[in-house]
């Protein structure tokens, strides 16, 4: 699919992203999806490096949302629900994304994407009678052009379903309402589902959430800029169900810890900043975005949405399911639905966010640079390499094996003997690997190694026995 080549600052970072998509595919981060019979677009798959980094971005928010708090339970969710679930939320017939195509060389965009980049006011809740408004103005101003081919012969906008659609039973039945089945679009749905259950089968007492990771699927109209828009893609998402009037308190408690967590992992205040949603669903009592700074972007995009959602979901299972889904609350007596507020953050968006803000070049000497990925410690796919100095040595290769068997039971390590150690520390830096530690002839005899940090390039004569210590210690600094 071609992009729209209106906003300059995009064209000017096209290199910084040029730089990261290389990056993700020669050190083992990302892939594009079935290579090897052409791709798929807006499918991606996580090598080595990458799983390993998307699962630490994953825990780490797991942690903060769950294992560090009393008031937030989890759940795994199955990707197929029954085909009510999604009639019930309205996203049968009403998710959908506005699309425009070009007639001469059939690229296609979306067209709340276009006027955005005119600097038109709209959002996602603008109709799209209102948007073919403001594309005709354009059309008429003849600013209206395909990115692609700079053809004037666009179509009007026109609504596409965003819900991608499966069968479950006998792979030869034909699609019909009662097999038709979606691969969920978004993981609260599960969350929803299993309120009942979760509230029946756990002691929560509202206020209380409910966290999953999941994998959702969106037939986006234009998947592009690398994972930050797929088709599919991992979600992590909290409903946390409470009383109408502890919304407004609940609601700024979860943007304050939400934009806290962001600053801990290392982003920078100013890289971040809220977007207030001015029109909202009807339900909707209040709506903001966390916008970061990508580089590779070139501005603020969306990372996460903190919604209060007001009890339409609840409301509205309960009405198609026919089961009642309210609330005693056993110190007032009063029953009642409960309302939801929702944190929703893509995990491929914040590994995209986390590699951009981590990716630097810089020159270590005269005319020598280096890439280096600045990722928080934590975070880092590897968090020890450990090298033989020489690989024809066998004192210092076993010495060296011995140090790995001991670490990698305590911290994800790597043991790297090939090439010269200037190379070897080149490759831990392009995957961001905090310490390097090396065994040489003296570590023969004074039990002693050398480790090398990622970001000042200083280097410590540690002790072997002090060495986990030591590495627990800067991992948690
Ligand atoms: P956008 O406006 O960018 O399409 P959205 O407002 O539709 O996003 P939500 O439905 O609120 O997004 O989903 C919550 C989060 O899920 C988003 O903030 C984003 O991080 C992530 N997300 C949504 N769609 C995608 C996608 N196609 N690929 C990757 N992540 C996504």
């Amino acid at each position: 699919m071609a992009e729209l080549t209106q906003p300059s600052s995009a064209k000017a970072t096209a290199g910084e992203m040029e730089k990261l998509v290389s990056l993700c595919k020669r050190r083992g981060f990302v892939f594009p999806s079935s290579e090897i019979y052409g791709g798929l677009a807006g499918i991606y798959d996580y090598g080595h490096y990458g799983t390993l980094l998307k699962n630490n971005i994953r825990d780490a928010w797991w942690s903060a949302m769950v294992q560090y708090r009393d008031d937030v339970v989890g759940l795994d969710s199955a990707i197929f629900m029954h085909p009510k679930t999604w009639v019930a939320s309205g996203h049968v017939g009403g998710f959908n994304d506005p699309q425009v195509d070009c007639r001469k060389c059939k690229s296609r965009f979306r067209a709340d994407h276009i006027l955005e980049e005119f600097g038109v006011n709209i959002d996602d809740k603008t109709p799209v009678e209102e948007l073919n408004v403001h594309l005709n103005k354009l059309r008429e101003e003849k600013k209206l052009k395909c990115a692609n081919c700079g053809s004037t012969d666009l179509t009007e906008a026109k609504v596409f379903s965003l819900m991608v659609k499966s069968n479950l039973g006998s792979p030869t039945d034909a699609l019909t309402e009662e097999n038709v089945v979606y691969l969920r679009p978004e993981t609260c749905g599960g969350i929803y589902l299993e309120y009942k259950n979760t509230v029946d089968s756990t002691r929560v007492k509202l206020p209380f959430g409910i966290a999953q990771v999941g994998k959702a699927f969106r037939n986006e109209i234009v998947a592009r800029q690398f994972v930050f828009r797929t088709r599919e893609f991992e979600q992590m998402e909290m409903q946390y169900f409470l009383h109408p009037d502890m919304m407004k308190e609940k609601y700024e408690m979860w943007k304050e810890t939400r934009h806290k967590w962001y600053l801990e992992y290392g982003i920078s205040a100013e890289d971040i900043r809220w977007y207030q949603h001015e029109k909202l669903a009807h339900y909707a009592s209040e709506a903001y975005d966390v916008e970061y700074n990508f580089k590779s972007l070139g501005g603020f995009k969306e990372v996460e949405g903190v919604h209060a959602r007001g009890n339409w979901d609840l409301s509205q299972h309960s009405k198609f399911s026919g089961v009642d889904l309210s609330y005693l609350d056993e110190k007032t007596g009063e029953r009642f639905i409960p309302h939801i507020m929702e944190t929703s953050v893509g995990l491929a968006r914040l590994f995209l966010m986390f590699l951009d803000k981590a990716f630097v070049e810089e020159e270590v000497k005269e005319g020598e640079t280096r890439t280096v990925l600045k990722l928080d410690k934590r975070l880092a796919p590897i968090k020890v390499a450990i090298f033989p100095l020489m690989k024809n040595k066998p004192e210092l290769v076993e010495k060296a094996r011995n140090i790995f068997d001991d670490l990698k039971m305590k911290f994800m390590c790597e043991f790297d003997d090939n090439g010269n150690v200037g190379k070897r520390y080149r490759r831990q830096d392009e995957i961001g690997t905090p310490f390097c530690v090396t065994v040489d002839f003296d570590t023969l005899e004074d039990s002693a190694v050398t480790v090398r940090d990622r970001d000042t390039m200083q280097q410590e004569r540690i002790q072997i026995y002090d060495l986990e210590s030591y590495i627990s210690n800067k991992l948690n600094a």
